[in-house]
């Protein structure tokens, strides 16, 4: 079903740090996390934010403005005030829904202190004009999730019909050409695409993904209470899940368990926690959560998401209690 779009504008009053569905995430890293847009054309059966037009959970999707975006990222990563910054494009969607992807990379790159932007998509949108576009607008990496070769199999995990993976292969060539660096990134969906794992590992090498990065990031398929979970599969064990990893490793002489220096990432100074956990707050409702039953709220220049609650008109001001603070992504609950 097609969700109403909210458009996130300097206007609207919405901040940009608080949410997961939107906006900016800083973890204390040197990493930016960096979220245009929460569309995605696809509905993989392991998506773990129930994205995609098969949803049923999702109430709006949400875009930002561009300016707005940029200007937000720059006083954040001038905050942070370290080097080697990277600007990952990582939403609960699919970052190339986003019109203004090119013009987003562009001008995150040209940010001071900036010295990669990576994406994470499913390739679903890519073309070679748009690689090229991105390269142009000096992207460094695309995170690119292949999850079987096999055309029936994945055309299955992405729920999509018209989802063609010899395509996307075609598309990762076409990046390996690029100045674009590639890695390679399928979901493991236990019982599902335990040998195409191995396929995909090939088809990394063959292709030469990862000229800096490495060539592939094996992602372990996660749950979350808002997103689906195809019937009968048990996620690993993250025990498991590295053991499995680790005799590949040796099979195919090539680094599968990744760590945060993989990637040049190392701590830097966070923004500070503006609510306590539990503290009770007065917040201004602005709109529509991801979710069914959720609200946005804004207090204190940050946007809250409030769960379970049905009733709250925009403009309202009601009391929350807050329930989550970490690294500046903030739910809470009404509390009458
Ligand atoms: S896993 Fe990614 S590409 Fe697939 S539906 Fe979810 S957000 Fe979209």
């Amino acid at each position: 079903m097609v969700k109403p779009i909210v458009n996130i504008t300097a206007d609207s009053g919405i901040p940009l740090i608080g949410s997961v569905g939107f906006g900016l995430i800083d973890r204390g890293t040197n990493v930016v996390q960096v979220r245009p847009t929460s569309i995605c054309p696809l509905s993989c059966i392991f998506c773990s934010t129930d994205a995609g037009p098969k949803s049923l959970r999702r109430a709006v999707e949400y875009t930002v403005e561009l300016e707005y975006l940029i200007e937000g990222f720059r006083k954040l990563v001038e905050f942070k005030n370290c080097k080697h910054i990277e600007a990952h494009i990582d939403t609960v969607g699919d970052p190339l829904t986003y019109l203004k992807l090119p013009e987003l990379c562009q001008a995150l790159r040209e940010t001071s202190n900036v010295e990669t932007v990576s994406l994470q998509t499913h390739g679903f949108l890519l073309t070679e004009e748009l690689v090229d576009d991105l390269e142009a607008a000096g992207l460094t990496r695309i995170n690119l999730s292949i999850d079987s070769l096999n055309p029936d199999k994945a055309k299955m995990l992405s729920g999509t019909e018209n989802y063609d993976v010899d395509r996307i292969v075609e598309m990762a060539k076409y990046i390996t050409q690029s100045k674009i660096d590639l890695l390679i990134a399928p979901v493991w969906v236990p019982g599902i695409n335990d040998d195409d794992i191995e396929r995909i590992i090939q088809l990394a090498l063959e292709i030469k993904a990862g000229k800096h990065a490495p060539p592939l990031g094996i992602q372990k398929m996660l749950t979350h209470k808002h997103g689906r979970k195809p019937k009968g599969v048990k996620p690993m064990s993250w025990k498991v899940f590295y053991g499995k990893l680790r005799s590949l490793e040796n099979v195919y002489k090539v680094k599968l368990i990744l760590s945060p220096e993989d990637f040049g990432i190392h701590k830097c100074r966070e923004l500070p926690t503006i609510f306590r956990k539990f503290e009770k707050v007065w917040i201004e409702v602005v709109g529509l959560g991801l979710f069914k039953r959720e609200k946005l709220g804004v207090a204190r220049g940050r946007v809250l998401t409030i769960v379970d609650i049905d009733e709250a008109p925009v403009g309202s001001k009601i009391r929350v209690r807050v329930l989550r603070v970490k690294n500046n992504i903030y739910m809470a609950r009404f509390e009458p």
